[in-house]
């Protein structure tokens, strides 16, 4: 099953791409490259997903990293090369093409899983309330 905290990043990934009114594909839940050592295992664990970013505005894709890294980094999987937790990383690799790379950390400790949940209660709640007015 895939991690629920993607979800949670997707929701925030919905919102930001819906008020720009562009579109979002996932692209990929299992990449099917963990064979290779230098790809990581987030896919393979079910915990990553690939986000199309063909398409987009240049500075948009620049402002989504920014702001989901923001608002949802504590979820983020610590890189190994990097060594920073990012949630979402823009890949532009000429081979494997460009998109958005979402990614969680390895741990789920009850306490980040309950406040993430308690997140998307609240964005749920405001976005019902959005819709009433
Ligand atoms: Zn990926």
């Amino acid at each position: 099953m895939l991690d629920p905290r993607v979800l949670i990043v997707l929701t925030h990934l919905l919102a930001f791409a819906d008020a720009r009114h562009l579109e979002v594909t996932v692209t990929s839940i299992t990449s099917g490259r963990e064979h290779l050592a230098t790809v990581s295992q987030t896919h393979a664990e079910h915990r990553a997903i690939d986000i199309r970013s063909r398409g987009w505005p240049e500075k948009t894709k620049l402002e989504l990293v920014a702001y989901l890294n923001k608002v949802v980094g504590h979820y983020g999987a610590i890189g190994y090369v990097s060594g920073k937790r990012r949630v979402i990383i823009y890949e532009k690799y000429a081979a494997a093409g460009e998109h958005f790379h979402i990614q969680v950390s390895r741990i789920v400790k009850p306490k980040n899983l309950k406040s993430g949940l308690h997140d998307l209660a609240t964005l749920v709640n405001s976005n019902s309330r959005k819709l009433k007015e």
